[in-house]
């Protein structure tokens, strides 16, 4: 089926829901894949997640700081570099990241393959630097799970309907998984962190600060709009509420703990 999205359209997806309940999306961002070892490490928990579900789409962020330092190079070259060449470069972080993920999961005998966010059917407007989804056609991770594989997706970036390569805004790729979510009918969003999970107050400030259980898509919403360093970008979470997505956010570095973000409370 082909697509075409309305020059103004809301976001649009194809294949909205054919997985209910099926599939699961797994967000790794840039803290969890520091190092060549963390790949080693998060695909260890991803082989776990896959025991149990075998559906899974994996998003993943550049390398630490990556981003930045890519950016920093941009200015050694031009002092305002222009952006469609600055996304043209930035996009190369995730890049990384997914072809070292899948080798990670292919050395452990796992099936993987990797997917830029073009080739993920993720489509965009053309503001480069700050694009917006427009739709999305994800025909190849289809294909890739109904052969058993992993897709393994870069995050943050995607492509104009004139073909260009488009970045979503610094913090991108947690719009990503969302977005791929819902256009894959996922049960839910799990977002792998260096916290675990989402606290009442900014636990470096608070120590005292109480992890909370469970909150709705506008808490979360209301909390990260306030945030200096959000846990989750804000429209990943309007994103999410629209489509009634859960999320979840949990540590790639322990099993304990984490937070579930839902339509509501379950004591509602
Ligand atoms: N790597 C991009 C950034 O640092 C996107 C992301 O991490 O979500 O902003
Ligand atoms: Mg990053």
């Amino acid at each position: 089926m082909v697509f075409r999205a309305p020059a103004r359209a809301r976001f649009t997806l194809i294949n909205e829901g054919t997985y209910n309940g099926g599939m699961l999306v797994l967000k790794f961002g840039g803290a969890s894949v520091r190092t060549p070892e963390s790949f080693s490490k998060i695909a260890a928990l991803i082989e776990e997640r896959y025991q149990q579900d075998n559906r899974l789409v994996v998003v993943v962020s550049a390398m630490g700081n990556m981003t930045d330092q890519l950016v920093r190079l941009a200015t050694q070259i031009h002092p305002d570099p222009p952006k469609r060449e600055l996304d043209m470069l930035i996009s190369v972080g995730e890049r990384v990241s997914i072809a070292l993920l899948a080798m990670a999961l292919q050395k452990r005998g796992l099936q993987a393959v990797s997917f830029t966010g073009s080739q993920s059917g993720i489509v965009t407007s053309c503001d480069h630097f700050d694009a917006r989804i427009t739709s999305v056609h994800p025909y190849r991770i289809e294909s890739a799970l109904n052969e058993g594989k992993i897709a393994i997706v870069a995050g943050f970036q995607g492509v104009s309907e004139v073909k260009e390569i488009t970045t979503l805004g610094r913090g991108g790729s947690d719009t990503t998984a969302v977005a791929l979510g819902a256009a894959l009918g996922a049960k839910a969003v799990e977002f792998f962190k260096d916290v675990d999970g989402i606290y009442e107050m900014d636990p470096d400030a608070f120590p005292l600060a109480r992890r909370l259980e469970q909150m709705t898509h506008g808490e979360a919403l209301q909390m990260v709009l306030k945030s200096k360093h959000p846990v989750l970008h804000p429209r990943c979470l309007e994103l999410a509420e629209q489509k009634g997505l859960p999320l979840r956010v949990l540590s790639f570095e322990s099993k304990e703990g984490g937070t579930w973000v839902r339509s509501s409370r379950s004591d509602e």
